[in-house]
């Protein structure tokens, strides 16, 4: 039994992710987790929500709330849409915990002690009304290329110019609304990325099996202009894990937290230890290779802007701590996910989201699709005409149709028990040789995460049970040869819980309809084909299960395309 240690980058708080965000991260994650688990082995599959930082405080000031309230609530929500999703996480934690606390400041201290921190005075942004530094999103003015009003420090939203808050014209705090700021000293920690540049590059050089999106992101910024940079972890705000505490090696730091990008990542080990200290588990010996962590094999995934941090910034942290801590074996990265014709769009509610997508179908539908249609090699796009293609073909007319053809001609020619009698000729032969190989094919796929190629080749292991019942036709075959037609339909029956299995990690709740459908609990992986064909013995009952996919219509279909083409409420 091997031990796998999966995470999925941490969605920030601040709203419903889209299925862009689900399908770059989350869901080939819960991919993995549940094939791994199907095949008998151990894991910890780990998510959270990424709470700190200014957008958070933005956010909870916007919805009239204090920032610990609001992201309690948001957390909740997100929570419950990952249920929907049926995403397994042994743990969903929050980076806001006291674990993340105590564990982001252990890694600083340790860097400190390395030599990896220097302190930087910087000049900041401060409002005498407000009492505070202000971040660049905190200052808005007027933008010195095209005349925007409503130009934020770090970038215009009109022209897309890249900003420094010092280039506005009348500059103001947008909490108070004061134009009385001036530029003051402020002191931060910075962590020496360039001192571990030789390190990490010779670390990424080692990752011969990576995907090239994740190790080419990685080689950019560890070589382009001058190389990897030094960077700022500390940030004058209130909301995160502050950075002066009892213990640390150096002063003038109140007032001060983390930057949100130096806690984010620590938090998927302390998500963990949040999972042990409820649990009663040991998360050292998934993490640390001292105690046990050495046997695991740890596989990060993440949209590819979130590449730079897991490659360079979180290592950084890891190998400058000088403490025998885990460091990620394979980094599986996605491209973007478009929405027909353009992007998705969280702030002008363009797209399908999260809680939108489970109010119109079930999860299954949406795992299925994107899934199979995973941003891999390159951006993939999102369209209604394609979903409904999808679903109504491989899941309607191939997975759905097969289960409701074997069962329903079963139950009306010999009732619902396996029927006994008949033996197997060619054709059964060749079915086996079929399965066997594609099983195969699918377990190297699902292995390797190939996720498109996965579903690709889980789809003709489908299409080959509707093919063999089509040359097979035991409707036919029934008015000559009764014993023969039960031979099929029994060996057709027991297709029923082997793809079940199989299709497990895709589409969970049809999977568990069909085993209840056949009456079984037996998810043991079908390692030979012949013998899992022969599970369930004549006699035993079945039930016809209702309709497993329904069509989509396409009314409900271009209702949908224009229900999400913009704003949402
Ligand atoms: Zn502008």
């Amino acid at each position: 039994m091997a031990r796998h240690l999966i995470t999925s980058a941490i969605p920030y708080i601040n709203g419903i992710k889209h299925l862009g965000n689900l399908v770059g991260s989350q869901l080939p994650a819960d991919l993995f987790a549940r094939y791994q688990r199907a095949r008998g082995h151990e894991v910890m599959f780990i998510c959270a929500t990424d709470e700190h930082g200014t957008p958070a405080e933005l956010a909870a000031a916007k919805a009239g709330k204090p920032v610990a309230e609001y992201c309690t609530e948001m957390h909740e929500v997100q929570a419950e849409i990952a249920r929907g999703f049926k995403l397994s996480f042994d743990h969903f934690g929050r980076s806001s915990s006291v674990q993340n606390r105590k564990l982001t400041q252990h890694f600083a201290v340790q860097l400190a002690k390395a030599g990896l921190l220097r302190e930087v005075t910087e000049k900041q942004m401060y409002s005498k009304t407000d009492g505070r530094f202000l971040p660049d999103r905190y200052i808005e003015g007027t933008c010195p290329n095209c005349g925007y009003e409503s130009a934020r420090g770090d970038q215009c939203d009109n022209c897309t110019k890249q900003l420094d808050p010092v280039d506005l014209i009348n500059p103001h705090s947008v909490i108070s609304g004061s134009t009385d700021l001036e530029l003051r000293e402020t002191k931060h920690l910075f962590l020496r990325q360039s001192a571990l540049k030789d390190q990490l590059d010779a670390w990424i050089d080692s990752k011969t099996d990576w995907p090239l999106l994740t190790t080419s992101i990685a080689k950019k910024w560890l070589h382009d202009g001058d190389g990897l940079q030094d960077r700022g972890i500390t940030r004058d705000l209130s909301w995160g894990v502050p950075a002066q505490f009892e213990g640390a090696p150096w002063s003038g730091m109140e007032g001060k937290v983390f930057y949100v990008w130096f806690d984010a990542p620590i938090e998927y080990l302390a998500a963990t230890q949040e999972w042990a200290d409820k649990t009663g588990g040991d998360w050292e010996r998934w993490w640390r290779t001292d105690k046990g962590a050495d046997d695991v094999t740890y596989t990060e995934f993440m949209g590819k802007d979130n590449v730079p941090f897991h490659t360079l910034s979180f290592p950084a942290t890891i190998l400058g701590s000088n403490e025998p801590w885990k460091l990620v074996d394979y980094i599986k990265s996605f491209n973007y996910l478009n929405y027909d014709g353009g992007q998705f769009s969280t702030s002008r509610g363009r797209g399908v989201f999260m809680d939108q997508a489970l109010e119109i179908l079930p999860a299954d539908y949406w795992r299925w699709w994107l899934l199979s249609h995973a941003p891999e090699s390159a951006d993939s796009e999102f369209t209604w005409e394609n979903f409904q293609a999808s679903v109504n073909k491989d899941l309607a007319d191939v997975l759905g149709n097969f289960v409701s053809r074997i069962t329903k001609f079963t139950r009306s020619k010999f009732g619902e028990a396996l029927p006994e009698g008949g033996e197997w000729g060619d054709q059964e032969a060749a079915l086996i040789d079929e399965l066997t190989t594609r099983s195969r094919a699918y377990e190297t796929y699902m292995e390797a995460m190939e996720i498109r190629k996965s579903a690709a080749e889980l789809r003709a292991i489908w299409v080959a049970g509707n093919e063999y019942l089509q040359a097979s036709a035991p409707w036919s075959v029934f008015k000559t040869d009764p014993d023969r037609a039960a031979a099929i339909a029994r060996l057709a029956l027991n297709l029923i819980p082997l793809y079940a299995v199989l299709s497990t990690p895709f589409i969970p709740d049809a999977a568990d309809s069909m085993l209840g459908a056949m009456q079984t609990e037996d998810r043991s992986w079908p390692l030979d084909v012949k013998a899992a064909l022969t599970a369930l013995p004549a006699g035993h009952a079945f039930t016809t299960p209702e309709v497993l996919f329904r069509k989509i219509a396409d009314e409900e279909r271009e209702e949908w395309q224009n229900r999400f083409a913009g704003m949402r409420d």
